[in-house]
């Protein structure tokens, strides 16, 4: 059976690319980074969210010899000029600190009127081999950044994030819903013909 690296501990994310394989590419085994050898994970460095993803990969390939997926995301906030974008994660200063990035960025926007609250959760998901094929794309879920948490789902910046045509916030969605809509969905979806395409001619 055919291996797959997906470059993350995320159990979710790992279970979401599991679904879209089993049916679409069918004997695709998705393994994760608690499945292989420990390796040690560079800084990510890139200057745009597909570099990190590429990154990512290609330091995956590099170490386990297995063709890897890897994603890299973040929300990009329209009033900062797109930023927090690749430093989403670490916007506070404490990398993961998901309630610390959420105050401060809600303290940033808290004279942000309502019709220029607009922001996109965007993520880059890239696909490297072994013999050196390289694929990244990315997807974008456009919403808008309310004032006060709700919900209790997801992670990150879920709880303040609306997305457009809902009225619920994304923590406020299940995980099938979230995944339906979402940017990583997305990206994970579009890869899938690719990974069709390069797993199946192996
Ligand atoms: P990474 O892609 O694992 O490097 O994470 C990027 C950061 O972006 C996370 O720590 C979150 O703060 C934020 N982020 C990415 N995707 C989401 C999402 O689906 N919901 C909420 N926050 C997200």
């Amino acid at each position: 059976m055919t291996q797959l690296l997906l470059a993350t501990r995320n159990a979710g994310k790992l279970a979401e690319l599991q679904r879209l394989l089993a049916t679409a590419v069918p004997g695709v085994e998705v393994l994760g980074l608690r499945d292989v050898p420990e390796y040690p994970e560079a800084p990510e460095t890139g200057a745009t969210f597909e570099e990190n993803a590429l990154l990512k990969a290609r330091e995956a390939v590099r170490y386990t010899g297995l063709p890897a997926v890897a994603d890299d995301s973040g929300i990009t906030v329209d009033a900062l000029n797109g930023m927090p974008g690749i430093l989403s994660a670490r916007w506070s200063g404490r990398h993961g600190d998901d309630p610390a990035n959420t105050a401060l960025l809600l303290g940033q926007l808290a004279d942000v009127p309502d019709e220029r609250r607009g922001a996109a959760f965007v993520c880059a998901a890239a696909l490297v081999t072994p013999d050196g094929v390289e694929h990244v794309l990315r997807a974008e879920w456009r919403g808008a950044v309310i004032r006060e948490a709700r919900g209790t789902n997801g992670f990150g910046y879920d709880p303040v994030f609306v997305p457009e045509g809902l009225d619920l916030t994304s923590a406020e969605l299940t995980p099938a819903e979230k995944d339906a809509r979402s940017h990583r969905g997305q990206a994970f979806a579009a890869l899938v013909p690719v990974l069709a395409e390069v797993l199946g001619a192996r």
